[in-house]
């Protein structure tokens, strides 16, 4: 049998697992909710013991909502750990899946893994050191330096860090519970529901809270770029789907870098360098069946 991978996108709200080999081949396909870990797990791996009575399964990557533990040397790697999200602190993910099917797994942040998608098939093809951003329930990012997905102490957590806050033009103090008014504090999709009484999918284009959204996002990928110098950001989550938000936050970097940034990527406009991602909403999944080719290369 021709050797297939099995991908699976673990979000806080749902579950996407595909068997397959890239873009233009994913044989099977699920979406599951996001219950119990046991619930939740159970499912995934009935899924896939389906799938090998057709195919030949090698390897499962995972992109997992976190905070996770990536390092393969620590005895927690490949769990979800002191996440808020009730029940799932200290599941072992990885490990689970490693015991159901004795094959490699991959393992890491939702977002790096996204980031992979988006370098092997999508939008970063043609760079090694860039960000993939998710501006969802949370906000997170990951993504490559010279080509390698960032680890560290732990994993980067972007949507932390701290942005200015004009409190006369927005009184509302943020919703992160560790920080109040850190960036997903005061920009994830939670914050804009909370601020304006209605999720953001409910708002209309022309209403104010897409100025403060944008100027919010701009804040925060300026602060990244000024960090790390990426080649590149990528954009996604359900609140980039308010595509119309793109140009504000391309005109609003550009005032806040004021010419310093000197490469024509930046003077030429941003349109080409803070974009959408090409994978739309299945770059996480298909990042995963890339992690999981990895993981068989170097098992
Ligand atoms: P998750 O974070 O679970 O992966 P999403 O990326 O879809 O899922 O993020 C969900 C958040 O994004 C919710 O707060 C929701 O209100 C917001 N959201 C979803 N779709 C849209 C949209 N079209 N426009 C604006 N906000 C959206
Ligand atoms: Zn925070």
């Amino acid at each position: 049998m021709e050797k297939l991978f099995g991908g699976i996108e673990a979000g806080g709200t749902k579950f996407l697992c595909a068997v397959g080999t890239g873009p233009d081949d994913i044989r099977a396909e699920i979406r599951l909710p996001t219950e119990s870990p046991e619930l939740t797990l159970g499912k995934v791996t009935d899924f896939f013991r389906c799938q090998q009575e057709s195919y030949d399964i090698a390897a499962i990557g995972v992109a997992s909502f976190g905070p996770v533990d990536p390092d393969p040397s620590s005895s927690a790697y490949g769990h979800i750990t002191n996440t808020p999200k009730p029940g799932w602190a200290n599941t072992p993910v990885a490990p689970t899946l490693q015991d159901a099917f004795d094959i490699p797994v991959g393992f890491d942040t939702d977002v790096n893994v996204a980031a992979l998608g988006e370098h092997t098939w999508g939008a970063a093809r043609e760079v090694d050191t860039f960000v993939y951003l998710t501006i969802g329930t949370g906000i997170g990012g990951g993504g490559m330096v010279n080509g390698e997905l960032m680890h560290g102490l732990i994993h980067p957590e972007m949507g932390h860090i701290a942005i200015p806050h004009d409190w006369e033009r927005d009184p509302f103090p943020g919703v992160c519970p560790f920080h109040g008014d850190c960036w997903e504090g005061l920009a994830n999709g939670p914050a804009i529901e909370a601020r304006w009484g209605q999720p953001g999918e409910l708002l209309p284009p022309d209403h104010e809270a897409w100025p403060l959204e944008a100027h919010y996002l701009a804040l925060g990928v300026t602060t990244i770029m000024m960090v790390m110098s990426p080649q590149l950001i990528v954009m996604g989550g359900g609140v980039m789907q308010q595509k119309h938000i793109f140009p504000l936050i391309h005109q609003e970097v550009k005032t806040l870098l004021n010419n310093y940034i000197q490469s024509p990527t930046v003077t030429d406009g941003l349109a080409q360098y803070i974009v959408p991602p090409a994978l739309g909403g299945r770059s996480g999944v298909l990042g995963a069946i890339a992690l999981a080719q990895r993981a068989l290369q170097a098992s």
